[in-house]
């Protein structure tokens, strides 16, 4: 499998570990907040498997993760499957983490198999207002993550998407979930983030409907 582009080092892309990072081209979706618009489109993926094989095999030492993002990985539900059997017969050890805008849940429920960690993206309550998406695909995804084992949901505060009346409602389809990752979104238009106090609100009334909150401020 190649990729788009391979960020060698993250510390910040799995949680408390060290991993490297795989973008894969093109998304079915189109946020307004996107900070990888160039990866929107599909395009010739230059980095081959090759070459990721002989950085990790360089730096074993160093590299705890393979972390898949994009773009939209789920564009590439077979190709990322055999991908991570390669990998672990090659780097057992190695832990795979896959984030995902939450559009498939067939790419969710068949990738937890593979995958030690899966990352979903909770944009907004409307979808289909916002992100010409059905909703009710977005919550098929949801009950598939609940299923796996390792799995967190992400929700960038984009005031256009989430405003602080969604909040009690969010909680709600998000009752039982294990972990929650709130982030800022970083400002791309002309739209300004919500203050650290608005996202603090949120974490608030989530720690009552999931196991684990984390902030990203
Ligand atoms: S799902 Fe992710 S990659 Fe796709 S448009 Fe939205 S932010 Fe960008």
């Amino acid at each position: 499998m190649n990729f788009f582009a391979h960020h060698k080092v993250s510390f910040v892309d799995y949680p408390k570990k060290i991993s490297t990072l795989l973008f894969v081209s093109g998304c079915n979706l189109n946020c307004a907040y996107c900070h990888n618009a160039s990866l929107k489109k599909r395009r010739v993926n230059k980095i081959t498997e090759r070459s990721v094989f002989e950085f990790i095999t360089k730096r074993q030492n160093l590299i705890d993760a393979v972390v898949i993002t994009g773009g939209e990985p789920s564009l590439y539900q077979d190709e990322i499957k055999d991908f991570f059997i390669r990998l672990s017969a090659a780097f057992p050890t190695l832990l795979k983490k896959v984030d995902t805008n939450g559009t498939s849940p067939g790419f969710i429920r068949d990738i937890s198999a593979y995958a030690d960690l899966i990352s979903m993206d909770f944009k907004t309550l409307f979808y289909e207002k916002y992100l010409n998406f059905p909703m009710d695909v977005i919550l098929n995804s949801i009950e598939e993550l609940r299923k796996t084992e390792n799995y967190e949901i992400r929700i960038t505060m984009y005031p256009e998407y989430i405003s602080p009346e969604d909040f009690p409602e969010m909680g709600k389809i998000l009752r039982g979930t294990k972990n929650i990752v709130i982030q800022q979104y970083r400002q791309v238009d002309n739209v300004k983030p919500y203050k650290d106090k608005v996202l603090n609100d949120f974490s608030n009334i989530l720690k009552s409907y999931a196991e684990n909150v984390y902030l990203k401020l």
